[in-house]
């Protein structure tokens, strides 16, 4: 038979339509469950990948695996086996958010891309839940039986860079939680030996860096949501390593913090902010708020009030150019030390910031305890927003709490118009996010966001920039 006859008999029996859609059926979709299957998956996975770098955000990779599946399929036989794996389906679907994608990527091994997300308390209660749904008993059935899973976890970026990789380390993690008894879901963590090297190489690296003051920092402008003018901005640390290339600063900050480096980052980026900001103020330009995040590390001693004290006097900069940004675990790290530090801080003039609020404790009352001017509500909040009715009520709450205590709110993680309406509607006055810009070099961040500057506060200046309202 020749490769005509072949086709014109494929098409006798499927016409071309069907054929196409069976095709494609057969091609990307697990034929028992109706779920994605391994193909399908690893080409959204490779999107999700591209986007993510793009887009310069997180995201989780699950690896669940039923345990004593192939005990269950011999003891009650295979349609029981197939009957359970269409039902763990059916329950992962109804767990899964809308954008959230599962598949069976083995005979009773499913992979779940949760997009946007990053490990986390948060995820943990969602793991939590999803265990909980699996565990109920299966419709129908006298067994006895409860169904339990092992889930493994990589996320991108920190462990692994491409699809292939993100999806062998999800496996490593999963081969260690069906180790364990009690843990049900373990992070991926590589092996120690390797984690170290890594860490010594790249600690020694950060060192380097830090020696060098090769740091770069960027702006990320915060902007009155009512009047689209320039409120002010968070400075934030970039490292870009000669051999490592970049390096995300969840993965420096974090390593920073835990061998003390951390203060010595902060330092460079709080001096680099003090020079633009006494050459703006030099410009005539009066002053705006600019966020510098602090570690905890800063609380220990005097050195922070002393090198800030000194910054101030020699450059004689207006305080008012400074928002010191902490998170409520570094309030809480040394509470006592820490109230007296910001204190003497506060008398030069500075201000501070409640970062991430709503990830940690979020006791409003820490709000009455320390000298705090602002919160910064996470972006885990609100980029649940406008959707979620729950995730509406608490940001109003925070918002409403906030104003009483006369503080203002700045929303972080903005990155849509509806978010926008939503926030201002609510009476949140600044937000911060992709909906107005990325961290930016500064230059573009003067080109681009000086001239932003509300009308009223350039009145008068001999080297204002001309101001364009949005
Ligand atoms: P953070 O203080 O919460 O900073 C905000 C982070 O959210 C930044 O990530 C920023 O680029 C990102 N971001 C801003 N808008 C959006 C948005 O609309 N959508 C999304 N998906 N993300 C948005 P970045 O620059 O990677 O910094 C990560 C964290 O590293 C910071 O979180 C902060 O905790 C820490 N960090 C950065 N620079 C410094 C520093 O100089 N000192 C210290 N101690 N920590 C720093
Ligand atoms: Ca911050
Ligand atoms: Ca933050």
């Amino acid at each position: 038979m020749d490769s005509m006859d072949r086709d014109r008999r494929m098409e006798d029996a499927f016409p071309p339509a069907e054929s196409a859609e069976r095709l494609l059926r057969v091609s990307y979709f697990d034929a028992l469950t109706g779920a994605y299957n391994r193909t399908l998956f690893t080409s959204i996975l490779e999107e999700t990948v591209n986007r993510s770098r793009q887009r310069d955000e997180g995201f989780v990779l699950l690896d669940v695996d039923i345990d004593r599946f192939r005990m269950m399929n011999e003891a009650f036989g295979q349609h029981f086996g197939d009957a359970v794996l269409r039902e763990v389906v059916a329950r992962i679907a109804r767990w899964l958010a809308p954008q959230e994608v599962q598949a069976r990527i083995g005979s009773d091994e499913f992979a779940i891309l949760l997009p946007r997300t990053t490990p986390g308390p948060a995820l943990e209660w969602r793991l939590s839940c999803l265990l909980r749904e699996l565990a109920l008993p299966l419709p129908g059935d006298d067994t006895g039986l409860s169904l339990s899973v092992s889930i493994g976890i990589a996320s991108f970026p920190n462990d692994g860079a491409t699809a292939s990789e993100l999806l062998h380390h999800a496996g490593a993690a999963l081969g260690r939680a069906k180790q364990q008894a009690q843990h049900r879901f373990v992070h991926y963590a590589p092996i120690e030996a390797e984690r170290s090297r890594n860490r010594l190489l790249l600690e020694s690296r950060l060192r380097r860096a830090i020696e060098n003051g090769v740091f770069q920092v960027r702006f990320q402008p915060q902007v009155n949501l009512a009047t689209g003018h320039l409120h002010g901005a968070e400075a934030l640390a970039r490292w870009t390593d000669t051999d490592l290339g970049v390096v995300s600063p969840d993965v420096f900050i974090r390593l920073a913090e835990e061998t003390g480096l951390a203060r010595d980052i902060d330092e460079q980026v709080l001096g680099t902010v003090v020079e633009h900001a006494t050459r703006w103020q030099a410009m005539g330009i009066p002053p705006f708020p600019i966020g510098v995040n602090l570690s905890a590390l800063h609380f220990t001693d005097d050195r922070l009030e002393n090198l800030m004290a000194g910054l101030l006097d020699r450059h004689g900069l207006n305080p008012a150019w400074l928002m010191l940004e902490l998170t409520e675990t570094a309030l809480l790290a040394d509470a006592e030390r820490t109230r007296t530090v910001m204190d003497s801080l506060c008398a030069l003039g500075v201000r501070f910031s409640l970062d991430d609020f709503g990830t940690g404790y979020s006791s409003l009352s820490h709000l009455h305890q320390f000298p705090i001017s602002e919160i910064k509500i996470d972006r885990s909040f609100v980029s649940r927003i406008p959707g979620s009715e729950p995730h509406l009520r608490i940001i109003r709450a925070v918002i409403n709490l906030a104003h009483d205590l006369a503080k203002t709110v700045v929303a972080e993680g903005v990155e849509s118009t509806d978010q926008i309406a939503v926030l201002n509607a609510m009476g949140c006055g600044t937000g911060q996010g992709y909906a107005f810009d990325h961290a930016i070099p500064v230059d573009g961040f003067e080109k681009r966001w000086l001239p932003r500057l509300p009308p009223q506060t350039v009145k008068g200046q001999h080297h204002a920039p001309s101001v364009v309202v949005i």
